[in-house]
């Protein structure tokens, strides 16, 4: 869409938290709309991270963010339920390899139940070794965190964006903001595909949201790009690792874990490494080595198995230990900065406390009574049946028998419905994130040719 766009609230950028915003605005009579510089949703930082649905144990006690995560947690655990969105209810376990890690762990439960988190439990080395056998030696002791569980960010994020699609919101792609008016009642939005007018503007962007927040007549705080870069593992590893294996937490951040991924693999990282430059989201030789090195001291048989690809995402720290999230009144402009490394968990819940800040503003927010029900989502996840494993539905559609991608299982079928979808892909990198293709241990070299002849035809078998 291009031209002047007039609505009640413009959210600026549609990553995991644009999009939840969006959704929950579109809830209310109010008119939405989602401004995206990308030409996809969930293309910059909610696409490349860990996928924990992080239960908020290690948050620090008293924060937005401790509060948010928590929050989000059961919001996005529910949403995932009724929307397909694949979760796996592994549990982690945090592992101690020194004394004073060892040390640390009483601490760290008493953490989590002040963060209303009491389900963590202190175990021998013993019972860390039968939960996870194949972890190195050296182990001394470790916590439970049973609720810790892994999640699909990409179907998140899209899942989010079609619902706030489906209420009404405009989404408008490829829409970069570039400057701020003020006008009599409104702000004007200058972006590079025309003006968007709204009573209100959020902003989501993200790495970008200081940028924003400047152009709004504000100077309160700097995005550190901080990239994690992860190494993924082929399926076969899947096996050594049955949940999530988390190290103790330092002042450096979480640290680098092991956690097996929804769709079969097993991911080790991330790094913790701050840049200047916020597209860097390429790796590094030195990052990974020294993922191997932490790696090899944690679960020396993973190293044995093949990496079938390495990411980087960047996180957007700023330098305080919580979530900003402030109001302007003036401007009619709330700021939603620093969702540095729990924004998946956190989105819905962010969402919800944003509605709340707006509705003391002059906006109504009375929820609509026709609000239409949540997307269903394709289902990525290896936990519940694929189409390819699912004899009726192939019966009454051959297209889901037809696989295109061989390493991931991924049919013609669920090419075709991506491309017919309330938000279809704008490129090969848009299709992976709704169907898997070319994510496997080919990474595309088989079905390349195929699946780039498949999207130029919207999924339409020649
Ligand atoms: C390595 C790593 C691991 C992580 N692991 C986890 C995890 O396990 N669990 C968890 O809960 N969280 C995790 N996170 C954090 C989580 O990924 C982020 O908090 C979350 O994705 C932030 O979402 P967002 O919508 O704020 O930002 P983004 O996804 O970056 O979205 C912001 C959007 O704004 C757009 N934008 C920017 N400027 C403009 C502009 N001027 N005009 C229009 N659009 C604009 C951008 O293009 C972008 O699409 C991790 C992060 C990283 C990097």
């Amino acid at each position: 869409m291009t031209g002047a766009v007039s609505v009640d609230v413009a959210v600026v950028g549609a990553g995991i938290v644009g999009s939840a915003i969006a959704r929950d605005l579109a809830g209310t009579g109010l008119g939405i709309a989602l401004v995206e510089a990308r030409d996809d949703v969930g293309d910059g930082t909610s696409k490349a991270n860990t996928a924990i649905l992080h239960t908020g144990f290690d948050a620090r006690p008293g924060t937005l963010e401790s509060r948010l995560v928590a929050r989000g947690y059961d919001l996005l655990g529910r949403y995932a339920e009724q929307t397909g969105i694949p979760v796996e209810r592994t549990g982690a376990l945090l592992v101690a390899w020194t004394d004073e890690e060892l040390a640390a762990l009483p601490g760290l439960r008493a953490k989590a139940e002040a963060n209303g988190y009491d389900a963590c439990a202190l175990v021998s080395a013993d019972e860390v070794y039968a939960a996870v056998p194949h972890l190195g030696p050296g182990v001394l002791g470790g916590l439970t965190v049973p609720g810790e569980s892994i999640i699909c960010t990409w179907t998140t994020t899209l899942a989010l964006a079609t619902d706030a699609v489906r209420r009404g919101a405009v989404l408008l792609l490829g829409h970069r903001v570039e400057a701020v008016q003020a006008v009599e009642g409104h702000t004007v939005l200058v972006t590079s595909r025309g003006e968007v007018r709204a009573r209100w503007v959020v902003n989501a962007a993200g790495l970008g949201a200081d940028h924003l927040d400047r152009m709004f007549g504000h100077d309160r705080f700097t995005v550190t790009p901080r990239r994690g870069e992860l190494l993924v593992f082929d399926k076969l590893a899947r096996p050594l690792v049955p949940r999530i294996v988390l190290p103790v937490p330092s002042s450096l951040g979480k640290g680098v874990l092991v956690s097996p991924t929804i769709y079969g693999n097993v991911m080790l990282g991330p790094t913790a490494e701050d840049l200047t430059d916020r597209t860097a989201t390429g790796t590094s030789a030195d990052g990974l080595a020294g993922l191997v090195a932490k790696g090899a001291r944690i679960m020396p048989s993973l190293l044995d198995e093949e990496v079938t690809a390495t990411y980087a995402g960047l996180r957007a720290a700023i330098d305080s230990d919580d979530y900003l999230i402030d109001v302007d009144a003036d401007r009619r402009y709330l700021l939603v900065g620093g969702i540095r490394s729990t924004g998946l968990t956190a989105g819905m819940a962010i969402a919800e406390h944003v509605r709340g800040l707006l509705a003391e503003t002059d906006l109504d927010l009375t929820a609509r009574d026709d609000v239409p029900e949540p997307p269903r989502m394709p289902n990525l996840g290896e936990a519940a049946p694929r189409p390819y494993q699912q004899p009726d539905l192939i019966a009454a559609d051959p297209a889901y028998g037809e696989v295109v991608c061989f390493c991931e299982r991924v049919t013609a079928g669920e090419v075709r419905d991506a491309c017919a979808s309330t938000i279809p892909p704008a490129d090969l990198d848009g299709l992976r994130r709704r169907t898997r293709v070319l994510n496997g241990r080919c990474q595309g070299f088989f079905c390349g040719a195929r699946v780039r002849d498949l999207l130029s035809t919207g999924g339409r078998v020649r």
